[in-house]
């Protein structure tokens, strides 16, 4: 089928009380295990593609390569752009296809945060593309986003945000942070005002940086040559309680990359003949269907394509 606007897949998954994965992409092994772990578990999907990512693949490729996937598929697709900061990209997006657009001016002040998502707001709504904004700091490093600490997101200002920016979907602050080192102890996320947000807003809710940076993945990796200390993420148990309290996406992109690089590894180190790129790249393929069912799962959107 055609790709479907994020705003539709949320509205159900809203109403229904589950979540939608976010899966960040960049090549075609890695949106080919993204969408057979959808179509296995029969789970609608949005498809992110951030600024690096474009600037990485270049977005005619990724806009034919999610096309052509949402074509070849049953299950309601949609694409999105994460974190748009770049207001030439964000039009780009808009013009060539993309379903969805986040615009990302979490990092001003709110009154500056208002008017830059007015501003995409308006372009979006043109094309009938969804919106997605966020408000309140998260802290981390991934790609192109990094914020020194985080700053939980205000209820009150959340439903102010709403009202004078009309977005479709709002990424709130209530402990995640992106990338794989995310807590100096236990993770923690703050359940207290996600259910005052969303009794306030009853609108669908995002959750950045959310990954839950397995141990078993960090390990494949560390054993096959990779030196990664002391990561570690949102467990499954923290992920699956947000969801039911209002969550209703969820942005998956350090899981996917550690299931890619320890898959990698791991065959370059045993096939240590061999040269040919689709031998390794197969594996890296289906590990990463595997940790995306797993979120799947934890989402609840299973059978829900
Ligand atoms: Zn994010």
């Amino acid at each position: 089928m055609t790709l479907v606007t994020m705003k539709k897949i949320l509205a159900k998954a809203n109403k229904e009380g589950y979540a939608v994965g976010a899966f960040n992409i960049n090549n075609m092994e890695i949106l080919q295990g993204v969408i057979k772990a959808g179509e296995n578990l029969k789970s609608p999907l949005i498809i992110s593609c951030s600024e690096g990512a474009i600037e990485y693949a270049g977005i005619d490729y990724l806009i034919n390569l999610v096309t052509t996937a949402a074509k070849l598929t049953k299950i309601p697709i949609a694409l999105h752009l994460d974190h748009g900061k770049n207001f030439k990209i964000i039009k780009q997006c808009i013009d060539k296809g993309f379903t969805s657009i986040m615009i990302d001016a979490s990092h001003y002040d709110f009154k500056e945060n208002v008017k830059l998502t007015k501003r995409a707001v308006a372009l979006a709504r043109k094309k009938g593309v969804t919106v997605e904004a966020e408000i309140g700091k998260l802290s981390g490093v991934e790609d192109l986003v990094s914020e020194r600490r985080g700053i939980y997101t205000d209820p009150a200002e959340a439903f102010e945000f709403v009202k004078q920016t009309k977005v479709d979907a709002l990424a709130i602050a209530i402990g995640t942070s992106h990338g794989a080192y995310k807590f100096k102890g236990e993770s923690h996320l703050e359940f207290s005002i996600l259910k005052e947000i969303k009794s306030k807003l009853k609108m669908p809710l995002v959750l950045h940086g959310a990954s839950s940076v397995y141990p078993e993945l960090v390990e494949k990796v560390n054993s096959h040559g990779g030196e990664m200390e002391n990561a570690h993420g949102v467990t499954d148990s923290l992920l699956k309680k947000a969801c039911k309290l209002g969550i209703n996406k969820v942005n998956t992109d350090t899981d996917l990359r550690l299931a890619f690089t320890g898959a990698l590894r791991e065959s370059l180190m045993r096939n240590k003949t061999s040269f040919d790129p689709r031998k390794y790249l197969i594996m890296a393929r289906d590990d990463i269907t595997k940790v995306v069912e797993r979120k799947i799962k934890v989402f609840g959107s299973q059978n829900k394509a």
